[in-house]
């Protein structure tokens, strides 16, 4: 029954400000074991990313941790990524640290300035800097290319690293298996000379995409697959889309990230679990470079928690990506996708975010939230932030016949029910109104306490009114409602409670409401894991993620800038459309309902 829903009450206390208190979690007792333990006193820091001779002739490093959030980019930010920047940044900012946003720029093919921007704006916007006391900590990892091909030499030098000619189908049938142990490439016993000229030609152009590789030279029967002299350096035609076409010559993910973390000194290196079985393979890494004399103890260490998967929700870009191409939505900011630009759009906040990167915790446990804790975060910080107003989605006309016709007033309606220092406005009110086609029925179902023929029903912050009957078209559709007011019923004048209704329903003047385009969202699929049953996810698209209509509004909205966010109360929280809002002609969009309907569906 429609009776105000002003608070979603199932909700934690609304006023909690959501980065109040910090719930621990695995990765934080490491980091205070290490603070504790002194581990990082002594380091020093170049001012910027370098090389330990470098760093050494710099100053006392006055962060007390350095952690990272390194994106590739190749597509926009999306709700897994939020919990890593919440994590990575809020490490740095509890423990007196900076966190380094490192664009993994070291594929040449999929990444591009558009992304690289929207990825800068959704850190931003959640509320995080890198640029922080002085640093400014933004970084390519491209700008470490010339570093990492000197490292490649000097592992060449040492014996520890070779140059392989094998296709890679050769290299995986080599590689062995989980239960077999790898056998040696014929390539792996080139000189250090051969290796080291032929390396050269690869980067000089010399040789075709894919006709030799650099690997490092470890063990081809580690029970760790991965320490199967890893690959390298590949060699890849591609224009960059910063070094432009200077390289041929790529290195591979495995064997470049842990040489960004070193270089910018970075303590805690927080990836997410798939990234485990290459833990060895950074440590192998890291120790070999440093003792050729590059970096200083103590090396980055690798730690994995389990990435976030929410219900109802895909996140892998690959499928993000799919879904903007082949136009399934509107882009990558449409409210439906999961990205931070589109649940921007959407009207989420960052601080809703936050608080979820905070529900959602930090394990290795891997797991499932569901979709409604979002929702949820959202609802709490959008109740407490939001000025309520109100909107009639479906409107029928309700004629109040026995008030005075030109006759106008205004009713006072509070700006937010649990905060009345936010004082009230008035609205106008009239004889003619509009209220939702839902809150009248002709012949009421058992249990209906709205408007019908007899029936009283306050008009929220107005009248109580007495229903007389209706008007319909020739194919019985409600056209008018019919109604009488009480003159002496009027909310906050005396008297007015001695009136006893079990309904109580918005409206708007008919006069002064204003129509606007409403869109009102709902989750982009259907099933809460999609592609489970189909075999593809595409099959669980949700149809109705979104329903564009033209509402009636207050005419106090009319001037809402983009961004403003409201409750319209009863029918959810909403956003004006910060891509579509015209000056005067706002276009509204339902981040989040009152409740949550789903739970009661499934
Ligand atoms: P995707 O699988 O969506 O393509 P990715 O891991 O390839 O994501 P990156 O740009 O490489 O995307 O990720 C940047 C950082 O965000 C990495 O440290 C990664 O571990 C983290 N991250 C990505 N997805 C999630 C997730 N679902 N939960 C937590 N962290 C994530
Ligand atoms: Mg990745």
């Amino acid at each position: 029954m429609p009776n105000g829903n002003d608070s979603p009450s199932k909700n934690a206390p609304a006023n909690t400000p959501p980065d109040s208190a910090h719930v621990t979690n695995f990765i934080r007792n490491i980091v205070e074991a290490d603070l504790a333990a002194n581990k990082f006193a002594t380091r020093k820091w170049a001012g910027q990313p370098g090389l330990a001779s470098q760093h050494a002739a710099g100053v006392p490093d006055n962060a007390k941790i350095r952690t990272r959030f390194p994106p590739e980019p190749n597509g926009y930010l999306h709700i897994g990524h939020a919990k890593s920047i919440c994590l990575n940044f809020g490490l740095a900012a509890d423990y007196g640290g900076r966190c380094h946003l490192r664009f993994d720029d070291t594929n040449p093919e999929k990444e591009e300035q558009e992304y690289v921007d929207s990825i800068l704006d959704s850190v931003h916007w959640l509320g995080f800097d890198y640029q922080k006391d002085g640093e400014n900590n933004l970084y390519f990892a491209s700008d470490y290319f010339d570093w990492m091909y000197q490292f490649a030499e000097t592992l060449i030098e040492k014996g520890e690293a070779y140059v392989d000619s094998l296709s890679a189908d050769e290299i995986r049938e080599y590689r062995g298996t989980l239960t077999e142990p790898g056998r040696d490439s014929p390539h792996r016993s080139r000189t250090i000379a051969e290796n080291l000229a032929l390396f050269r030609e690869m980067r000089d152009g010399k040789h075709a995409d894919g006709s030799h590789v650099l690997r490092a030279k470890i063990d081809m029967a580690s029970p760790n697959i991965n320490l199967r002299d890893p690959v390298l350096y590949r060699i890849k035609r591609g224009h960059h889309h910063r070094t432009g076409d200077k390289w041929c010559l790529y290195p591979m993910y495995t064997y470049a990230h842990p040489l960004e973390d070193a270089l910018e000194q970075i303590t805690h290196s927080i990836c997410t679990l798939e990234f485990e079985d290459q833990r060895p393979f950074y440590d192998w890494l890291l120790e070999h470079v440093r003792d050729a004399g590059y970096f200083a103890d103590p090396l980055p260490k690798q730690y994995e928690f389990s990435r976030l998967n929410l219900t109802y929700v895909v996140m892998s870009k690959r499928y993000l990506n799919q879904l903007v191409t082949e136009k399934h939505v509107d882009g990558w900011d449409d409210p439906r996708m999961p990205t931070l630009a589109g649940a921007r759009r959407r009207g989420y906040t960052p601080e809703g975010f936050r608080l979820f990167a905070e529900r959602a915790g930090v394990s290795k446990a891997a797991g499932w939230i569901d979709y409604s804790v979002l929702e949820d975060c959202m609802r709490e910080h959008l109740n407490d932030i939001t000025p309520r107003r109100v909107a009639v989605l479906d409107p029928v006309k309700l004629v109040i016949t026995n008030y005075p016709v030109g006759q106008s007033e205004e009713a006072f309606a509070p700006n937010h029910p649990q905060k009345p220092e936010l004082g009230k406005r008035a609205v106008p009110f009239s004889g003619e109104l509009w209220i939702e086609r839902e809150d009248f029925q002709e012949n009421p179902v058992k249990g209906f306490f709205r408007l019908f023929p007899g029936n009283k029903v306050r008009l929220r912050y107005g009248f109580v009114i007495q229903c007389t009957g209706c008007e319909k078209d020739a194919d019985g559709n409600v056209t008018k409602v019919l109604a009488e007011y009480f003159p002496d019923s009027k909310s906050g004048t005396p008297g007015s409670d001695t009136y006893k209704v079990k309904g109580n329903i918005h409206w708007l003047c008919a006069k002064g409401a204003f129509a606007a385009e409403v869109r009102l969202y709902d989750r982009l699929f259907k099933a809460a894991y999609p592609g489970r049953e189909s075999g593809n996810y595409l099959d669980d698209l949700n149809p109705d993620a979104r329903k564009v209509i033209t509402a009636y509004l207050e005419p106090s909205l009319k001037d809402a800038k983009p961004e403003d966010r409201f409750q319209f109360e009863r029918h959810g929280y909403f956003v004006a459309d910060r891509v579509d809002s015209k000056p005067g002609v706002p276009v509204f969009n339902r981040a989040v309902t009152l409740k949550d309907s789903w739970g009661a569906k499934s």
